[in-house]
C-alpha cells in the first residue's frame, strides 16, 4: 500500500474504532515505525496516549498483539474499553477461574483476538511461550517498561524475565512504552529487552491542560473543602503525608457531605481495591491517599490533584499531578505549602542513617522547596527538572504566570536578617533556627531570647516594620538565594554563606519578593477555567445517563463515553447519527450501542429548553 493510502487507512481506523479525529504528538510516528516492523522505544507523559500506540497497530495488522503489563487490576477495564470500541481483546492472569481461562485459550488458538494482555510472570509459566508461538503474534508491547530497570523507582524482578522473550521471537517487532525514564533507565530498557536498533521517541513532558498553583497552607482543611465545593460533580485526588491523615481527611470531608474515601498501604488489599474501584466508578468523588495510590490509575477524568502536604521530591510530585486530566481537559494541581512542612521533613531526613541517602533526600527536598517558593513559571521549573527547556515565556496556566509576584529592593531587611545571624554567632557558640532570628528581630521576650541574652543584641527589635510571616518569608528567600545556609542535620540552624558574608560587608543590593497580603480568613482557591464551554445542565443529564448505562454493564463510566465526548455533545447538540459521529470519541461501535439513547436525551433537552444558548 502506498504511504498516503496507509495514512488514510490509519486515520480512518482512528475515527472508526476510537472516535478520535487526530493523533496526539508522536502517536502517528510511533505507529508508523512499529507497523513498518521496527522496534520502538516510546517515552510519553501520562495522558500522552500510549495505549493507542499499540492498540491501533493491533487493529490494522494481521495477527495477535501481546501487551505485557504489570497492572493486573487494570487489565479487565482495558479489555472492556477495547470491546466497547468493537475490538476483540482478552487477558490472561491469575484472577481467572479454570473454565474461563480455558475458553480464552481456545479462542487464542483459533485466532479470534487482536489483543492479549498478560502479566510478565505468565510468560514464564511452563509451556506458555510454546503456546504463544502458535498464536500468530505480530507484535509485543511492553507497557510500564521502566519496571525492567533496577535503576528506576519501580523495579519489578518479574520484568527481568522478559529478556528471554527475544530468544523465542527474534523477528517479531517489540515496543517498549513508559512515562518515567531517566537517560540511564532508558538505556537499560533497550538493553534488557534487547531491542534491535530501536527508533526512540521522547515526547515533551509538558502537560498544557494542567494548572499548577501553590497556596499558603493555613487552615488547610477549610481550604481543601472550599475548593472541592466548587467542583461538586468532579473527581479528584488529595495526597497526604501520612496514613492517618488520609483517614482523617476522608472522614471530615464525608461529614461535610462529600463522598470521600481513604487509600494507603496500611489497609488490607481488599479494602484498598474496593476503595479504588469506587473511585474509578465515580461512586466516591475524592480519594484521600498516600503516594501508594495512583500507579496505573487509568481514570481519565480526574479533575484535580491536591497535595495537602509537601511532596518529598519533584519527580513524585510530577507523577502524582500527572494523574489529573488525562483526557486533556483543564485540571487543577494545587499544592498547600507551609514552611512548617519543610522543617518537619528536615527532621525526618536528619534521621536517615546513610550520609549518601541523606544528602540525596536533602537535595530533593531543596528542589521541591525551590519549586514551591519560586517566582518563576511553575512549568518552567518542572520541565527544567527533566532537562527540558521551556522557551515559550509566560505559560498562562500557572499561578506565577497568571498573578506574577512583585519584587522590591529588599536590601534593608536582608541586611537586618543577616546581621542578626552574625550577631548571634558572636555571642553564642550554637546555631539558631529561622524562628529564633525572627523572634529577635521582632523584639520577642520569650524565654530563649532572654536566657541566651539575645535581647541585648544590637539587632534586637529592629524589625518592627514587618510581620512575623513576612520575616519568615524573607529568611527563606535568602536561604534559597544562597545567602544563608540552613543545616538539615542540626535542627535547621542558620549560618551565613560566603555569599551572605560578602553581601553583608559590601551592602550589596538584594531583591526580595514583596510579601503577599495574607488574608485573615482562609483564602478561597478558585478553580481553573478554559473548559470546553457547553450547556452544563445537559452535560449533567448526559453524565447521569452515562452512569446508568455503566452501572448496568458493570464498567467504569469513562468506558461508555469520556467527559470530552459528553461536553462536546452538550456544546454541539447532535440530533442524528451523522452529527453524533462528528463528536470526538464516538466511533462506529459506540454510535451503534448508545447513539439512539444519547440523541434522544439531547432532543428532549432541546424540546424542553427551546432557547438554549449556542456555543460556537
Ligand atoms: P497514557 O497511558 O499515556 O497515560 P492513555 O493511553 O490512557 O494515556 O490515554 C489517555 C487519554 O487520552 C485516554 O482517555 C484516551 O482515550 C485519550 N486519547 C489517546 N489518544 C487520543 C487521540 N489521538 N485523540 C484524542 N484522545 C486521545
Ligand atoms: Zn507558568
Amino acid at each position: 500500500m502506498p504511504a498516503s493510502a496507509k495514512s488514510l487507512h490509519l486515520n480512518q481506523a482512528l475515527k472508526r474504532y476510537f472516535g478520535h479525529d487526530s493523533f496526539r504528538p508522536l502517536q502517528k510516528e510511533i505507529i508508523d515505525e512499529t507497523i513498518a516492523g521496527r522496534d520502538v522505544f516510546a517515552l510519553l507523559p501520562t495522558g500522552g496516549g500510549k495505549s493507542l500506540c499499540y492498540q491501533l497497530p493491533a487493529i490494522v495488522d494481521k495477527g495477535l498483539t501481546v501487551i505485557i503489563s504489570p497492572l493486573i487490576a487494570l487489565m479487565k477495564d482495558q479489555v472492556d474499553g477495547l470491546e466497547a470500541n468493537g475490538i476483540h481483546a482478552t487477558y490472561l492472569n491469575s484472577s481467572l477461574n479454570k473454565t474461563d481461562a480455558k475458553q480464552r485459550y481456545a479462542k487464542l488458538f483459533s485466532g479470534e483476538y487482536k489483543i492479549l494482555y498478560v502479566a510478565p510472570e505468565r510468560l514464564m509459566l511452563s509451556g506458555f511461550l510454546q503456546d504463544l508461538k502458535q498464536w500468530n503474534v505480530c507484535r509485543f508491547a511492553v507497557d510500564e517498561a521502566h519496571c525492567i530497570s533496577e535503576w528506576g523507582h519501580d523495579f519489578r524482578p518479574e520484568y527481568r524475565q522478559l529478556s528471554k522473550l527475544r530468544n523465542f521471537f527474534p523477528d517479531t517487532p517489540f515496543m517498549a512504552l513508559t512515562a518515567t525514564a531517566t537517560e540511564r533507565v532508558r538505556n537499560d530498557i533497550v538493553l534488557q529487552l534487547r531491542l534491535k536498533n530501536p527508533k526512540s521517541f521522547v515526547a515533551s513532558f509538558n502537560r498544557p491542560n494542567l494548572t499548577y498553583r501553590i497556596e499558603t497552607k493555613q487552615a488547610v482543611f477549610r481550604q481543601i473543602l472550599n475548593f472541592i465545593q466548587t467542583k461538586p460533580f468532579e473527581s479528584g485526588i488529595v495526597y497526604c503525608y501520612s496514613r492517618k491523615a488520609t483517614e482523617q481527611l476522608a472522614d471530615r470531608l464525608s461529614q461535610n457531605g462529600i463522598e470521600a474515601l481513604p487509600y494507603h498501604g496500611g489497609m488490607t488489599p481488599k479494602k484498598r481495591a474496593e476503595n479504588q474501584e469506587a473511585f474509578i466508578r465515580d461512586e466516591c468523588k475524592v480519594m484521600c491517599a498516600t503516594i501508594a495510590f495512583g500507579m496505573g490509575i487509568d481514570k481519565p477524568n480526574v479533575r484535580y490533584v491536591i497535595h495537602q502536604d509537601l511532596p518529598k521530591n519533584i519527580e513524585g510530585y510530577y507523577q502524582e499531578t500527572g494523574r489529573g486530566g488525562r483526557d486533556g481537559l483543564p485540571s487543577d494541581c494545587i499544592l498547600f505549602f507551609s514552611p512548617g512542612d519543610v522543617a518537619k521533613q528536615l527532621q525526618f531526613i536528619a534521621e536517615i542513617k546513610y550520609i549518601k541517602e541523606r544528602d540525596v533526600a536533602k537535595d530533593q527536598l531543596r528542589q521541591m522547596v525551590h519549586y514551591a517558593e519560586s517566582k518563576e513559571c511553575r512549568r518552567k521549573v518542572l520541565l527544567g527538572y527533566f532537562s527540558e527547556e521551556w522557551t515559550d515565556g509566560n505559560c498562562g496556566n500557572c499561578d506565577n504566570c497568571m498573578q506574577p509576584k512583585e519584587s522590591f529592593d529588599g536590601t534593608l531587611p536582608a541586611q537586618k536578617f543577616m546581621s542578626c545571624i552574625f550577631r548571634v554567632g558572636q555571642v553564642s557558640n550554637f546555631g539558631v533556627g529561622i524562628n529564633h532570628i525572627v523572634d529577635i528581630l521582632l523584639g520577642s521576650k520569650n524565654e530563649k531570647v532572654r536566657k541566651w541574652g539575645h535581647d541585648r543584641l544590637s539587632t534586637y527589635s529592629i524589625g518592627q516594620e514587618h510581620k512575623r510571616k513576612e520575616w519568615q518569608a524573607f529568611g527563606r528567600e535568602l536561604i534559597r538565594d544562597g545567602y544563608i545556609d540552613q543545616n538539615a542535620e542540626n535542627f535547621g540552624t542558620l549560618s551565613l554563606t560566603s555569599k551572605g558574608r560578602q553581601a553583608l560587608r559590601d551592602r550589596s543590593s538584594i531583591e526580595l519578593t514583596r510579601p503577599s497580603v495574607i488574608p485573615e480568613k482562609a483564602p478561597r482557591v478558585t478553580a481553573s477555567t478554559g473548559n470546553i464551554d457547553c450547556d452544563e445542565t445537559l452535560f449533567a443529564t448526559l453524565r447521569s445517563l452515562r452512569k446508568e448505562i455503566a452501572d448496568e454493564q458493570g464498567v467504569p463510566a469513562y468506558i461508555i463515553f469520556s467527559d470530552v465526548s459528553l461536553r462536546e455533545m452538550a456544546r454541539d447538540f447532535p440530533v442524528n447519527e451523522d452529527q453524533l459521529s462528528e463528536i470526538s470519541g464516538v466511533g462506529i461501535k459506540k454510535l451503534e450501542a448508545y447513539g439512539e439513547t444519547f440523541i434522544e436525551a439531547i432532543k428532549e433537552h432541546l424540546q424542553s429548553n427551546p432557547d438554549v444558548e449556542r456555543f460556537d
